[in-house]
């Protein structure tokens, strides 16, 4: 079982002290006995511990920076909501095909930011701009929002801040089983909580440093009982020998442990894997012993943002994940939504 989170090393910029959380934070790891150290700004963190790339980087996937959120314009966040809104970044998981480790390319520590009110205020102004129709955001575009939210709580802010807004909804996703303290948060059904899921091979060889599949659908059995709309997306999907049968038997253990009122409004998306040639070249880097199949030849290659192209499945192997998957969902969830596949 994977423990909560607990810091190696922390950093503190200056301006982070102004808030309470900022304080509170700050108290809370010094009473823990981890070491703190002060940094102009995140960018200025030189010097982590380590010999090489290989240990560096493991340390800094175990580093907390306490700062602030600057830029408080939100990107946008399709298909899954209209806004990212950014309370975090970065993520202790070691997942090999994490998309964080080529957009936060040579700073993989995890940051959380203290100024939430401000953050607030900007989600507030994106509603009204878009009222009466209702506004989503997406909490965990660039981090693994709940692996860290039993230290800072803001997760649990943000999900009582949007239950008492009339236009606003929020989402996000983890791997992490660690919900306990979101349980009473007053959410009014305003929130979508969604657990990533994947077969037991996919978690086994390529999600290490995540909660297993039995302990997160633990934790949506106690989210769904605590009254929250719930959501899996499925990602992503990997094909290899006996993923058929692999993911059959995700879909069973699901269907056996969610409370049956859970499974009349609960969403999938379906999301298969897909690789960039910088991605390839950061996976090999920071995984090297990594069993992940990264063969373009196999693959067909798609347009993808910022003019990158992107490796997905092939045309017949797509449409052989969708029947499956689409099949298994309709045969023991047959109330469920299917958001969609990409
Ligand atoms: Fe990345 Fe999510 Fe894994 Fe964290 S849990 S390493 S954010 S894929």
């Amino acid at each position: 079982m994977v423990k909560p989170f607990v810091p190696q090393l922390v950093y503190v910029e200056p301006k982070a002290l102004d808030y309470p959380l900022g304080q509170e934070l700050v108290t809370k790891f010094e009473n823990m006995g981890i070491e703190i150290r002060q940094t102009t700004s995140h960018n200025q963190i030189r010097n982590l511990p380590g010999d090489n790339h290989f240990q560096k980087y493991r340390v800094a996937k175990s580093t907390l920076v306490v700062g602030l959120r600057k830029t408080l314009k939100f990107d946008t966040s399709k298909p899954s909501a209209e806004y990212a809104i950014p309370f975090a970044t970065g993520c202790m998981g070691h997942c090999h095909y994490c998309y964080l480790q080529t957009t936060m390319g040579s700073k993989p520590y995890i940051r959380t930011y203290v100024n939430t009110e401000e953050i607030f205020e900007a989600a507030e102004a994106y509603m009204e701009e878009r009222a009466p129709e209702i506004t989503r955001f997406e909490a965990s575009c660039t981090s693994d929002i709940v692996g860290i939210d039993h230290l800072t709580h803001t997760l649990k802010r943000a999900i009582e801040f949007f239950g008492k807004t009339e236009h606003g909804q929020l989402r996000f996703v983890t791997k992490f089983a660690h919900v306990d303290h979101l349980l009473d948060a007053e959410h009014n059904g305003r929130t979508r909580f969604r657990f990533s899921i994947n077969d037991d091979y996919i978690i086994k060889y390529f999600e290490p440093g995540t909660s297993r599949l039995h302990e997160r659908i633990e934790a949506a059995a106690k989210v769904a009982k605590a009254g929250y709309p719930l959501g899996f997306i499925v990602a992503p999907i990997y094909l290899h020998e006996g993923w058929k049968t692999g993911y059959y038997e995700m879909f069973e253990k699901l269907e056996a442990m969610l409370p049956e009122k859970a499974k009349k409004d609960l969403t999938f998306e379906m999301i298969q894997h897909r690789f960039t040639k910088p991605a390839k070249r950061v996976i090999e880097k920071n995984y090297p012993m990594t069993k992940l199949e990264l063969d373009e030849s196999k693959r067909k290659w798609k347009w993808g943002r910022y003019g990158i192209g992107k490796y997905v499945y092939k045309d017949e192997e797509q449409a052989d994940i969708k029947t499956t998957l689409h099949g298994y969902i309709q045969e023991l969830f047959p109330a469920a939504k299917v958001e969609y596949f990409t």
